[in-house]
């Protein structure tokens, strides 16, 4: 009998989940058939509702759904509870559990695939959206000596900041207040990059960082990679690794098995040119 999974967004035609998830089901010998589903911007709870039903076990979420899948869940692990969206679900008989791995699939494919170790980095975080939101709790979980957060709403970084405070250093400021401030780490988790445009983070801020990672993947050097580049950063890497690390972390909850992560991250890798 073949399990059903699926991942939901809008728009979903350019998913790479189906490869991933087709992938780590070859490789581990699981039986799945893994679908993208485009949902109705006004009826997702139906599209859910109606996989559920058609036996699906498990769904990937992407946007513009991260919320309303928060909404839609009966019980919640503390990551998707912080982050305030998940980007996979579980159905099991009524239950529909929410995790939220974004964050998680960052942290790992920092640490274990790139070698950038967190605990005690100066680490500097462009943006304050969902993406941010889900990484803050893992990072913060690694124990840097810092984590700054800006935000071009300066405001929504003061709040997350806040919200964030009782588990690790996280102060939030202004892209206009970074000068003098200097970070190992600085990671672009804003969506600038998918408009080709470029936060304004000062170049100094880039000067003693060992790795600028964007989150956006798939676009070869961004402005903000072109930035760090230029600023003499030795290390540049894009948001593919999170991805493919995100979608194992879903696996492992709903196959109970851990696929090999490398050759899939391989061979998605765009050159950062
Ligand atoms: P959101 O829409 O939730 O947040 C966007 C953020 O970017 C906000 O903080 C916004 O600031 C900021 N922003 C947008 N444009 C600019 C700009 N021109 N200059 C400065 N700041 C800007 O997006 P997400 O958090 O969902 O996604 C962020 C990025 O992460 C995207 O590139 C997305 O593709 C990527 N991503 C990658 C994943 C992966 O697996 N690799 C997974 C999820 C996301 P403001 O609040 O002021 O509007």
């Amino acid at each position: 009998m073949t399990d059903k999974y699926a991942v939901i967004g809008n728009p979903i035609n350019h998913t790479k989940s189906p490869m991933i998830h087709g992938s780590f089901a070859r490789v581990t010998g699981q039986n799945i058939d893994y679908r993208a589903i485009e949902g109705s911007l006004d009826h997702f709870a139906d599209d859910v509702q109606a996989f559920r039903k058609a036996g699906g076990l498990g769904m990937n979420v992407t946007a513009p759904f991260k919320l309303q899948a928060f909404a839609l869940a009966t019980e919640r692990f503390e990551r998707a509870e912080l982050a305030g969206a998940t980007n996979a679900l579980k159905f099991e008989g009524d239950r529909i559990i929410a995790d939220n791995f974004d964050g998680v699939g960052l942290t790992s494919d920092i640490q274990r695939n790139l070698g950038f170790p967190l605990k005690g980095a100066r680490m500097l975080v462009l943006g304050s959206g969902g993406a941010v939101r889900g990484a803050l709790l893992p990072f913060l979980a690694q124990q840097p000596a810092d984590l700054v957060l800006v935000n071009r709403s300066e405001a929504k970084a003061a709040d997350l900041a806040a919200q964030f405070a009782a588990y690790g250093p996280v102060r939030a400021c202004g892209y206009g207040d970074l000068a003098g401030e200097r970070f190992d780490i600085v990671i672009n988790g804003t969506s600038a990059s998918l408009k080709a445009e470029l936060p304004p983070v000062p170049v100094e801020a880039l000067q003693d960082a060992k790795l600028a990672y964007e989150l956006a993947y798939g676009k070869g050097l961004t402005p903000f990679l072109r930035l760090a580049q230029n600023a003499g950063v030795p290390k540049l890497a894009d948001g593919v690794g999170m991805l493919v690390e995100q979608a194992a972390e879903a696996f492992v909850w709903w196959r109970g098995v851990r696929p090999d992560t490398r050759s899939v991250i391989a061979c998605m890798t765009v050159p950062l040119v």
